[in-house]
């Protein structure tokens, strides 16, 4: 039976595809015990796709990627594409899938695992239970602002970035914090440094002033300057619920609150834009790891950070509340019984590959939805 769900896989490079084919098993699982399926179509990206076409993803597989309901991306790079120009490298596919397609909120969960507790450096009683959301403004900030560059200056050379904020740019990168919290803890906490930034004072009263005009008046808001909230995502981090800051501000906290959590390859992303006029909202779905070359093709890889990358895309693109948490769970479930890929391995534990891992999950789902 055909269906609406459209899904593009781009495996990309490295670890990418051997991650991806662990998401094909559990939309197999899908069709086979749950009746949900999907229109999976799976096309080139990064150093694969300049092989084959000499651009790091081609105008063909661009449209798809606009056309489709949602992109699951797996890693893009490699050694051999190092010396390759900016335009055609590798990471140039990543970055005009999500200028082209306008990806402008960047969501990444901190959520930690218990059978994982001592994979982090923080104390387990610190972390144990954590579940925040960071939701990173993704298309603007310092990180595109202009003018940038060399200047002269007072005859002497000097370098500078710009940070620039609309209030339009802000707003919905807001909305989308408000209505992810309405779905979780109701409460948001807005990151900036209103205490030395013009950018700063701007972004927290425009946020502010939303709060109140949006009808988001059931959810709780608050303010932290972005150093305190980098001391207090290692103090208690627990406090959090959803966080929705700048681009630079986002790319240092999710890192910080990522590592509460212990593994790269246990971390899933997701990247929304805005929602269309036949209410579709673009999305790509990917872990935060990349290609990992010094493991590819050895089937060392931890598949699970793409699969919770693809129960996001049930969550946030299909609405599949139930299916979204029966994966978690099944990962949950993998690591209570032990399973672990080399990444995640405790003294004294065999590694399983990564087709294993996979195949762990499936068994979980099955046992799961029995
Ligand atoms: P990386 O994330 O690929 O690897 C860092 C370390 O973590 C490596 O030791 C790797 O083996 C390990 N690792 C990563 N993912 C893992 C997984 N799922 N399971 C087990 N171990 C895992 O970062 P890097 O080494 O800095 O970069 C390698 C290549 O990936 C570079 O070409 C880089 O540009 C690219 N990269 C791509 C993306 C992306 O596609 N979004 C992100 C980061 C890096």
């Amino acid at each position: 039976m055909a269906s609406n769900k459209n899904l593009l896989m781009l495996p990309g490079d490295g670890i990418g595809p051997e991650v991806c084919v662990e998401v094909r098993k559990v939309l197999d699982w899908m069709d086979r015990r749950r009746a949900v399926s999907f229109d999976v179509s799976e096309d080139l990206v990064g150093g694969a796709a300049y092989d084959a076409h000499g651009a790091a993803i081609s105008d063909a597989t661009m449209d798809k990627a606009m056309a489709a309901d949602a992109v699951l991306f797996g890693a893009v790079g490699g050694p051999q594409y190092d010396k390759l120009g900016w335009d055609v490298r590798p990471e140039a596919g990543l970055l005009r899938l999500r200028k082209e397609m306008d990806l402008f909120a960047n969501l990444r969960p901190a959520v930690t695992f218990d059978a994982l507790l001592d994979a982090s450096t923080l104390k387990p009683e610190v972390i144990r239970g954590l579940d925040i959301l960071i939701v990173r403004e993704l298309t603007a900030g310092v990180y595109f602002g202009e003018p940038r560059g060399l200047q002269e200056w007072n005859g002497a050379e000097r370098c500078i970035d710009t940070q620039a904020y609309t209030k339009a740019e802000i707003e919905r990168v807001a909305e989308v914090a408000f209505d992810l919290a309405r779905k979780r803890n109701s409460k948001v906490t807005s990151v900036e440094k209103a205490n030395v930034m013009k950018t700063g004072v701007f972004w927290r009263e425009t946020v502010t002033a939303l709060h109140a005009a949006g009808g988001y008046s059931d959810i709780e808001l608050g303010h932290m300057y972005a150093d305190n909230c980098a001391m207090q995502l290692v103090r208690n981090p627990k406090q959090f619920d959803v966080i929705v800051t700048d681009n630079l501000f986002g790319d240092l906290l999710s890192d910080c609150a990522a590592m509460l959590t212990g593994s790269l390859g246990m971390l899933p992303s997701a990247s929304l834009g805005a929602i269309d006029e036949t209410g579709r909202r673009k999305a790509l779905y990917e872990p935060v790891h990349g290609s990992a070359p010094d493991i590819a093709g050895q089937g060392k890889a931890n598949p699970l950070a793409m699969l919770l990358s693809f129960a996001m895309a049930l969550r946030y693109s299909f609405d599949l509340q139930e299916d979204a948490d029966l994966v978690e769970q099944a990962v949950q479930d993998v690591l209570s019984a032990g399973k672990r890929t080399a990444d995640i391995l405790g003294a004294g534990e065999t590694p399983i590959s990564t087709a294993q891992m996979g195949d762990a999950v499936c068994e979980a789902l099955d046992r799961r939805a029995a």
